[in-house]
């Protein structure tokens, strides 16, 4: 109950946020997260039949179909090129998420709907589980040149969880500003924000320490910030690859009915 109360208060503030209050928010306990040296930015993917899917949402119900059945997340990095090193972190870094949620991560064995890891250019995955909207296993893209750190992993799978980025949050708006201006041509989409009906925040309040937000400088054509926090205080905070953040662990456990 005492996390329901919570919950509820946060929504209240929320609330009062999109309502053109002045909130401060304080960086309780995350001052330990600093600026690091960079992976690669992140893009998502989307399928055809996910934007047709897209199309027909027009409520949060619908949502609870690209949640993994049973909280499990079935994956596959058998097939080459991922050696016994690469599997490991991989492994390490499911384990802080399994850790502090009831979500699980299993080998795939013979289950028809799993996530299958490649190595190809770029760190990139899917939204959510695909199950029957393709055919073929839903993809996610690890660059064994930059994306093999433990933050950007648990990012990745989290985008699998149904997490979009920080950023693209219907409300980003009061947060941050986006520079259009310093966003390498083509890559505009991956600022693009998203209405209430497609994403949920669960009551929970923006989270510039999120693991799903971008950095300041991600896909920036001119060395310029691409996106900039309204509290300049966290201007080398966002963007963190360290791990899941206290709000993170917070809306994975709402969104898969973790039990208190
Ligand atoms: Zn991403």
């Amino acid at each position: 109950m005492v996390l329901k109360k919570h919950i509820i208060f946060v929504a209240l503030v929320v609330f009062a946020v999109s309502m053109n209050f002045a909130l401060a928010l304080p960086l309780d306990g995350y001052s330990s997260f600093s600026s690091r040296e960079e992976d690669e930015p992140c893009e998502i993917i989307v399928s055809d039949a996910e934007k047709q899917e897209r199309l027909l949402m027009r409520n949060g119900m619908v949502q609870t179909m690209y949640r993994w059945p049973n909280n499990t997340v079935v994956y596959n990095m058998d097939s080459p090129p991922f050696d016994a090193a690469e599997k490991d972190l991989v492994e390490r870094s499911l384990k802080t998420i399994e850790q502090v949620t009831c979500v699980k991560f299993l080998k795939r064995t013979n289950e028809d709907f799993y996530v299958n890891l490649t190595a190809n250019s770029g760190c990139s995955s899917q939204v959510g589980y695909q199950g029957r909207l393709q055919n073929g296993p839903q993809r996610l893209n690890l660059s064994k040149s930059g994306c093999f750190s433990l933050g950007t992993i648990v990012h990745e799978f989290l985008h699998a969880l149904g997490f979009y980025h920080m950023q693209s949050a219907s409300n980003r708006d009061d947060f941050v500003t986006i520079k259009w201006e310093n966003i390498q041509t083509g890559k505009e989409h991956n600022f693009e924000k998203y209405g209430a009906n497609v994403i949920t925040d669960f009551g929970i309040s923006y989270d510039y320490l999120s693991v799903m937000h971008y950095s300041a400088y991600a896909f920036s054509s001119n060395k310029e910030a691409t996106i900039e926090p309204q509290d300049l205080a966290y201007k080398n905070l966002i963007g963190q690859r360290n791990g899941l953040s206290e709000k993170d662990i917070a809306k994975i456990n709402i969104m898969y009915n973790c039990p208190e």
